[in-house]
Order: structure tokens, then sequence, then C-alpha cells
């Protein structure tokens, strides 16, 4: 029997999706449950099972050579387990060798979802072709990931690229991590609207009070509204130049709900990087949409899949010694 296909699971807080996926990032087969993430850990595993189950019903489940799980964070690699903020019932849940019980010991490959968004991103989206990029997802949080020397990296514990908890303002607001004045308290989503709100932006008579109201109210000509997706813009900007500064990489891709803004986000984002990435070896840098859309998480989670397989493949044996 050939094995052409890699399954793939895309774990959120509101969702978890399911699918084969075959070597050209086409989604073959899919299934998915709604996340039950205020229950406890096992009910949550139990819908996990259940796209499992549903998938391999099907007579291609029998193709499929590995298992890539694309999960929310924080993940831990190393150790195969995922500690999801939204899913309290999860802390250290096992889920890799719970995943591979399930699926009969297929070869299981986790990351976190910026990871798994940047694996899509490099293999079908907007980071194609490039040997160094940052790829972020902009939506209710910020994640992202790095793809370096042409390949996904993804750290020892499977979190690197995670941008949206680095620091641009050293006296911000506290933020849910710990940590103060990271680009997710800035550029978030949530944080937009609360802004626009707190400067005096009112959503219109639907009540939408949303980053895609805000965002609708800016491309009207308000200035609140504006302001907000510029300060937003402003911390990305500084997130992506310190990337850049510290790794080069050659092209930052943006997606999530908050990229759909548009040139509302995009255009003073790039006026904001000309002010941050100075340096001439980061003034080339360029921003672009991402373009994998809602699939990101599984065709990217079946990508790190295979990724993970070729490593084992080509990784050169260690050489014992040195210091003989
Ligand atoms: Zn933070």
């Amino acid at each position: 029997m050939h094995t052409d296909l890699v399954a793939a699971l895309d774990i959120g807080g509101t969702k978890i999706a399911g699918a084969l996926v075959d070597g050209g990032g086409n989604i073959r087969l899919r299934a998915r449950r709604p996340t039950p993430a205020q229950d406890d850990g096992e009910t949550v595993m139990g819908a996990v099972a259940a796209v499992l189950a549903e998938l391999s019903e099907s007579p291609l489940w029998a193709r499929a050579s590995a298992i890539g799980i694309g999960s929310a964070g924080p993940v831990d690699a190393s150790a195969g387990t995922v500690s999801p903020v939204n899913v309290p019932g999860w802390r250290d849940f096992p889920l890799v060798a719970r995943v591979r019980e399930a699926t009969g010991g297929l070869p299981a490959e986790l990351v976190g979802d910026g990871v798994a968004m940047t694996a899509a991103e490099h293999w079908q989206g907007a980071a194609r072709g490039f040997g160094n990029a940052l790829c972020m997802v902009v939506s209710t949080g910020v994640g992202g990931g790095l793809v370096l020397g042409g390949r996904l990296h993804t750290g020892p514990t499977g979190n690197a690229g995670h941008i949206g908890h680095i620091s641009v303002d050293l006296d911000g607001d506290p933020c849910p991590c710990g940590g103060r004045g990271c680009v997710e308290r800035i550029a978030s989503g949530p944080n937009i609207a609360r802004r626009a709100l707190e400067n005096g932006w009112r959503p219109g008579p639907d009540g939408d009070a949303s980053a895609a109201a805000v965002a609708r109210a800016a491309r009207a000509g308000d200035p609140v509204a504006s302001a907000s997706y510029e300060r937003a813009a402003q911390a990305l900007a500084a997130g992506i130049a310190a990337t850049a500064t510290l790794v080069e990489i050659e092209i930052a891709v943006i997606g999530g709900g908050v990229a759909g803004a548009g040139e509302v986000l995009f255009a003073p984002l790039r006026r904001a990087l000309r002010d941050y990435a100075a340096l001439s070896f980061v003034r080339r840098l360029t921003v672009a949409p991402a373009l994998t859309g809602t699939d990101a998480g599984l065709v990217g989670a079946a990508a790190a899949a295979t990724a993970a397989a070729t490593r084992t493949c080509v990784t050169p044996p260690v050489v014992a010694g040195g210091r003989a």
C-alpha cells in the first residue's frame, strides 16, 4: 500500500479539525468537532479521538504515513505535551502519546499553531521560495513561526517564533503572559478594538465592536479607528524589525483576522517598518499577507510531519568523541 498521505490535526480553543493531506498540500478528507474547552481533559481527548476515528473509517486512512499535530500553545514538543491557555483541562497533557495510541502508533510530530501556520505558508503560501521568513497570525492573539536557512525552525519545545510575547513597550501594559508591553497586548484584534473604544470610537447601529468593525470605520475616514490600527502596526513593525535584525529574515507574512483589514493595517505597517528596520541588511525586508487561509493549521501540521520524517532520514550520524 502507498503511504503518500499525511494525517493532520489542528487543535484550537473552539474546534478540533482533522484531515488527510496529500503531497501537493491538498486536503483529501476532513473531520471536525467542537472543542469542549471547559470540560475535563479526558472529554477534550474524546473529541480528538472522535475526529481520528472518523478519518480512520475512510479507506484513505491506510495511506497515512505519519500525523502532524498543530495545537494552541504553549506546547512542549520535546515532552510531547500541551497546555493550551484556552483549554484549562489540558495542563502538560500527553497529547503525542495519546494520539499515537489512537492511531495505532503512527509517527507523530507536535508543533504550536504559529509554527504550523508558518509551515503552511512556506510550503504553499506567501513565504514559498524564501529561505528566511517570519510568519505571523494576528487575531485574538498574536502567534508566529520562523523559517531559517530554508527550514522550519521549531526550537527545542516547538515554540520558536513566539513574536506575540516579545516586549516592544518597556513600560507598557501588563500582558496575561506575565510580561509587559508585548506585541500581542498592543496589536491583537481585541486590543485594537479596546483602544479604539477607550479613545472615543463608537460602534455603529449594529453594535459590532470588533477589530473588523474598527477597520471598516478607519476605511470610512474615522481618525480614532485609524489611529488604533496605526498603533498596532507600529507594535508589529517593531517586533518584525527586531526579528529581522536578529536572524535576517527576508519576508514577514501576516495572516489571521486582523490581516483582513488590508491596507488599513499594511500601509501604516510598511511606514513603521521604515522607522524600525534601519540597518542596511534589513531595509529590503518585505511584508505580505498570508495566502493559506483557514486550512493553514491542517496543511502546516502535515508539512511539519513531512519535514520531521525528512529530517530523520537525512540527519547525519552523530560523530562521537571529538576530544579523544
Ligand atoms: Zn505577553
